[in-house]
């Protein structure tokens, strides 16, 4: 085994091994390697990170001599001279994971500047003015990122000497001014950090190094993860990139700029991106100036224009996605300082994937693989109805970062923001530009719409990375964060009051104008027409009204996988009369109820089996407690007290007494499902016949109805048989009275785990399984799946107990072991059983993956989800192991 290196030099390292690298530096050593220009550098590994943290957050012993050894390296390919103070080679630091986490870590620009070596700059470059600010920029990221020293503190000093010379714009600030400014912003470092300012390059350095490890478990980068899914298997710890200094900012032949080689909102091939004149990078990226459009670099530097250009040419067909690239000119010539695939939004995935196909860049399986299935949703989100529109009054128009429409009321604190959303308001997140720090707040927000910033700024990127509408640059906006209010073209919104974002066109609207179901666009069909002949697991939905049917059945599912039938209760209308059922006092009170309901159900099911023509619908009986059904004895207590003199309140004692009847410590685990059927009879009865009745009614109308009849929370073959026995005989009543034999299949869930331990009892008697992986979870961990996901599970997952939510994706070691003995005693039976999954994880990516390895007929998740699903199964037939 070759022993790995603590450091490598860009043309020296492996650029495919990512994890040790991180992105960036293997994109850099890539971008070398093609003999691209990028400035000389090298990149400490991953490796050296773990170790820093094994270490209790200290550096391995000689890692700073080998440090050393490659800034040496540097300076002879440069010419130039580490803490020199005639050619001094400046560096810059900058983290990277081998997942692409943008704006989470912290790079810092200018390293190795100090009162000498800035004079050396000067006479080098003939700048001085250039010397000291990319000093004074330095001190400032430097003392941000190492001391932790809040930005507002160098904003004031910035903004107050830029009143003193009576100047508006940065670049207008004189030498002197700057030399004030840097003296200041040492003295602020000095007061925060409680030591001196460094002056040596080499501590410089080693104290930068540390910070990027640091960084790595810095909040906002481990919220990110969290949030992302990022795992260790995916990225573990960061990589440091040390550069050699390049210039944008050393006059009006400089510049530094941001590109993509397609469109990353649309998709379109076309270069996108931003660059600002006689700047450094961080400007461009934090949105601090607004850039100018990539296109007009073609008039401004037609030279460097076309080097880019083919760069960008040279990069797709190299790594075969569009890439998102950094880049700087420094005095006429062309430097690329980053390449990694550029983060598109879901639209441009589908159209890229497309584009790429056709222009035989990619095949299809490419094309399916490099669309996060999880981003589809984007796709699916919704806009704003074109016919309410002409009512609301447009506010403002902004740059379209992110898809989608979204409404809520204005909120201009990052903590408030997170504090309604948890608490389950709709929030539109609005701020003149967003830092990593808020990204907690995006998660709780509609929505995020900034006065400041590109295409390519923080907002924008991090909006459509998560899938949030989004609007950046409303230049028409402006914010008084201190009042808690801002004015769009004269009218002023306050906190509290509501607007719309559309994040497609960049319009903000006042008030919450109702939107519209999202359109399958053709590209999205091309890709889901490939995905659909590629997958091996069957998908259908889970959906208990008609109108969900059909929705399900256009998004490409085939069949149900799981009919609530408790949610048809759920109208007004309906509720009512399951309570009086609930109420009745006599069987045959109770039976003229179940009649109604009966009728009720029949059509329910007619309509939903018309829907699903020709394929599977599973039809599951009663479920939940039958409190539910009613109101809480705490609301019906205090309606008596409120209306004592209420001649009508004696029924709504009776509520309460049934309800007090009916309540149980521990519901979940109680009188429902199964039990329910085996207690209260003539409701199981009642639901099978009112399947059969509506399969005999389509059958007349020559419709293929394929129902299929499943119990749930069956823990032993007692259960299941006792059931049987009312489902035959409904059959065989049914038969008689139709003079035709019905085939509706008879199954059972699995989501208690005596289920799954004797699924070879089950499958004598069930004609298909299904996995009810909700229950089934909260069984094996002893968790209860109501109060889990907002009490203790967030802190699980803090202190790393638990990678992801077991309700989101299946705990594979444990829920899915049960289900893989389940599974195996099943088939050894019946081998061709069907054996499907109908919780929620029927609809994430990594559950389906995991379905598929195991062999799964089919997974059922809700409408809106079915194209991922389809997207993901795809996936998982593409990678699975041969
Ligand atoms: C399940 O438990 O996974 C399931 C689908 O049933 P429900 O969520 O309705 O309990
Ligand atoms: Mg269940």
């Amino acid at each position: 085994m070759i022993a790995v290196k603590p450091i490598y030099a860009f043309e020296d390292a492996n650029s495919k091994n990512r994890m040790l690298l991180g992105g960036k530096g293997a994109g850099l050593s890539e971008m070398t390697k093609l003999k691209l220009p990028v400035p000389p550098g090298f990149t400490i590994t991953t490796e050296v990170c773990n170790k820093y943290y094994e270490n209790k957050k200290h550096l391995p012993k000689n890692l700073m001599s080998e440090v050393s050894k490659n800034i040496s390296k540097i300076e002879k390919k440069t010419a130039k001279k580490w803490n020199s103070s005639d050619n001094p080679l400046l560096v810059s630091v900058r983290s990277g994971a081998a997942i692409s986490m943008p704006g989470m870590m912290d790079t810092i620009l200018n390293l190795g500047l100090n009162d000498q070596t800035v004079l050396g700059l000067a006479k080098k470059t003939k700048n001085s003015r250039f010397a000291w600010d990319s000093y004074r920029r330095f001190i400032q990221l430097f003392g941000k990122v190492v001391f932790n020293i809040d930005d507002q503190n160098f904003d004031n000093i910035l903004d107050s000497a830029k009143k003193t010379q009576g100047v508006v714009d940065d670049s207008q600030l004189n030498i002197d001014s700057l030399k004030k400014i840097v003296l200041d912003y040492k003295q602020i470092c000095e007061k925060y950090a409680k030591r001196k300012f460094p002056t040596n390059p080499n501590e410089q350095l080693q104290l930068a190094i540390e910070a990027v490890f640091k960084s790595w478990m810095g909040e906002r980068a481990v919220v990110y993860r969290e949030k992302n899914n990022i795992t260790k298997s995916v990225a573990n710890g960061t990589a440091v990139n040390i550069v050699t200094m390049v210039f944008g900012n050393m006059g009006n032949d400089s510049a530094t700029g941001v590109v993509f080689t397609r469109n990353g909102h649309n998709g379109t091939k076309e270069l996108e991106g931003e660059y600002l004149l006689n700047a450094q990078g961080e400007d461009v990226v934090a949105g601090v100036r607004t850039g100018k459009d990539i296109l007009t670099l073609q008039d401004e530097m037609p030279k460097s224009y076309s080097e880019l250009n083919n760069a960008c040419k040279k990069l797709e067909k190299h790594f075969r996605e569009p890439q998102d690239i950094e880049f700087t000119i420094e005095q006429g010539k062309f430097y690329l300082l980053q390449t990694r695939t550029a983060k598109m939004s879901a639209a441009a995935l589908i159209k890229t994937s497309v584009d790429m196909v056709k222009e035989k860049l990619i095949d299809k399986n490419k094309a399916i693989t490099r669309i996060p299935a999880q981003q589809l949703e984007a796709l699916l989100h919704k806009t704003i109805d074109q016919d309410r529109i002409k009512e609301y009054r447009q506010l403002a128009k902004g740059i379209a970062a992110s898809p989608g429409a979204a409404s809520g009321i204005v909120v201009f604190d990052v903590k408030k923001a997170i504090s309604m959303g948890e608490s389950n308001t709709k929030v539109i997140l609005i701020r003149k530009e967003t830092k990593p720090e808020d990204v907690p707040a995006f998660f709780s927000s509609e929505g995020i719409l900034t006065s400041q910033g590109g295409k390519s700024s923080h907002a924008a990127i991090v909006s459509r990375g998560m899938g949030k509408p989004c609007i950046v640059g409303c230049t028409e906006l402006k914010i008084d964060y201190d009042n808690k209010k801002c004015e769009m073209n004269g009218v002023l919104v306050a906190e509290g009051d509501s607007v719309t974002i559309d994040g497609s066109t960049g319009i903000v609207y006042s008030g919450n104008i109702p939107t519209v179901e999202p359109q399958v666009t053709s590209d999205f069909k091309t890709v889901l027409s490939w995905a659909q002949k590629i997958k091996r697991l069957g998908i259908r939905a889970n959906a208990d009204t008609p109108d969900a049917a059909k929705l399900a059945r256009k998004y490409g599912a085939e069949g149900i996988g799981l009919c609530r039938t408790e949610r048809m209760f759920n109208a007004d209308d309906r509720l009512n009369i399951f309570v009086d059922m609930i109420m009745s006092t006599s069987e045959n009170q109770r039976k003229d109820v179940l009649k109604k309901l009966e009728e009720l159900q029949k059509n329910d099911f007619t309509e939903i089996l018309k829907a699903m023509e020709g394929y599977k619908v599973t039809i599951r009986l009663l479920d939940p407690p039958l409190h539910e059904f009613l109101p809480n004895p705490e609301e019906l207590l205090d309606k008596i007290y409120k209306n004592k003199n209420d001649p009508n309140i004696s029924e709504t004692r009776k509520v309460l007494d049934r309800a007090k009847e009916l309540a149980e410590i521990n519901p979940m685990m109680g009188h429902r499902g199964v039990r329910l059927g085996i207690t209260y009879p003539d409701i199981y009865e009642m639901q099978i016949r009112a399947i059969f009745e509506a399969t005999a009614e389509l059958v007349k109308k020559k419709v293929d109805a394929k129902p299929q009849i499943m119990v749930p929370q069956i823990g032993s073959i007692e259960e299941l048989n006792h059931i049987k026995l009312i489902y035959d005989n409904v059959k065989s009543m049914m038969e008689k009275k139709y003079r035709t034999k019905f085939k509706i299949n008879f199954g059972t869930m699995l989501e208690v785990v005596r289920a799954c331990l004797t699924s070879n009892e089950l499958v004598k008697t069930a004609e298909f399984f299904s996995f009810g992986t909700n229950d089934l979870t909260q069984a094996v961990f002893s968790f209860s799946r109501e109060d889990a996901e907002n009490k203790f599970l967030p802190e699980y997952m803090e202190k790393e107990l638990l990678e992801t939510s077991p309700f989101q994706s299946i705990d594979e070691n444990g829920v899915g072991n049960l289900m893989e003995i389940a599974i195996a005693q099943g088939r050894k039976i019946k081998k061709n059983l069907e054996i499907g999954i109908c919780g929620e994880h029927g609809g994430d990516p990594n559950s389906i993956k995991f379905c598929h390895s195991v062999n799964i007929s089919y997974v059922s998740a809700s409408p809106h989800r079915i194209p991922i699903a389809i997207v993901a199964a795809a996936q998982a037939t593409i990678n699975q192991k041969p």
